[in-house]
């Protein structure tokens, strides 16, 4: 259940709505939390009687009382219906078009970052990726340049004019990660370390939540309602595979869960064809699926030279290949805008977007 506070309610106000929240719900200590719906109490499902939330009703300081029966309460459609949109440079995910975050597993150099810096931006996407922390399944594999890859990164971003996004694994680095980054990758190793998530939420800067490779969508929205309960409304879900039984794939990508999360969640959901593959023949095919699924985007991983990349080559696309998907996510994407609104020439709607 989450109790909206009134806005311009008085400390003794709000201070009624505590002490009955502390009153009914055994051994709750209720804490306030900023949303972009106002200030909120939650109170964990199931915790307050019917006698309680009249009482909490009818009280001066409450706004309203949005009653739930999931146990993620800020990240749920019922509780905001409207889309989350995270602003990012140019980029608005979850806004109107497909956004596509770009660039390669891991920075390695100087020279390196710039050029797909630049590819990435010529290839249309709107956000610069690149590994600076890597959480590698082996000590022994390149580990990533570290706050030096950061401030590479972010020197790239800047002469390419692309904001960036790169993964912070420590609850010590988010500053200064967050000094550098527009975006903050929680990776999917990560997904349940909650003093990490609790770290991130504190921060003023986006997060990017990758899906756990063996979370279920509960448990992922609920490791977005540890970053939004600290105060962070900017959470982007990143659907990046499940592990599965088939070596085939590196994971199983899925994309079931991409309009789902559409019913059940206003945060925008982004999806990452290339771990959920690991081969990079597959990037293009399913990121234009994961568009016509109703993703707000992708984030792949793309190297000017591929078959040079330090990590991850297999599932690493080539710019061109960037520029395909590119376009043909903003192909299928106004396609199924034309459609929706039965506009009366979607094939020339779509023509002028496959420019
Ligand atoms: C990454 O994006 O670099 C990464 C390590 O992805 P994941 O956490 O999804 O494995
Ligand atoms: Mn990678």
């Amino acid at each position: 259940m989450v109790v909206v506070v009134r806005e311009g309610a008085s400390p003794e106000e709000r201070d009624a709505i505590a002490r009955i929240l502390a009153s009914g719900a055994g051994g709750y200590i209720p804490t306030s939390i900023h949303t972009s719906q106002g200030e909120v109490f939650c109170l964990p499902r199931g915790a307050a009687t019917p006698e309680i939330e009249a009482q909490l009703r009818s009280l001066s300081g409450v706004e309203r009382v949005v009653p739930l029966a999931t146990p993620y309460q800020l990240a749920s459609r019922t509780f905001q219906p409207g889309k989350t949109i995270v602003h990012v440079g140019e980029a608005r995910i979850g806004g109107e078009e497909p956004v596509v975050i770009a660039g390669p597993c891991s920075v390695e150099s100087e020279e390196q970052i710039l050029e797909a810096a630049r590819a990435a931006r010529a290839a249309g996407a709107q956000v610069l990726r690149g590994g600076a922390f890597k959480p590698r399944t082996s000590p022994y594999a390149f580990q990533g340049l570290g706050l030096r890859g950061v401030e590479l990164l972010a020197q790239a971003g800047a002469a390419a004019g692309l904001p960036i996004v790169t993964e912070v694994m420590e609850p010590g680095y988010v500053a200064e990660v967050a000094a550098l980054s527009d975006i903050l990758q929680i990776g999917s190793r990560n997904m349940q370390n909650y003093p990490l998530l609790r770290a991130v939420g504190r921060s003023t800067r986006p997060v990017l939540l990758k899906r756990g490779f063996a979370a279920t969508v509960e448990e992922w929205l609920l490791a977005a309602e540890y970053i939004l309960a600290e105060g962070n409304p900017n959470v982007i879900l990143c659907e990046r595979g499940v592990r599965s039984y088939d070596p085939q794939t590196r994971n199983l990508l899925d994309l079931t869960c991409v309009p789902l999360l559409g019913e059940l969640t206003h945060l925008p959901v982004l999806v990452d064809p290339s771990h959920a593959t690991g081969k990079r023949e597959l990037v293009l095919p399913m990121g234009i699926a994961a568009i016509a699924a109703g993703a707000d985007g992708l984030i792949v991983e793309m190297h000017p030279h591929p078959d040079e990349a330090l990590s991850d080559a297999a599932q690493t696309i080539d710019p061109a290949t960037l520029r395909q998907l590119v376009r043909r996510s903003h192909v299928v994407h106004a396609a199924l805008v034309a459609d929706a609104a039965e506009h009366t020439n979607a094939t020339e709607l779509v023509r002028s977007v496959d420019r």
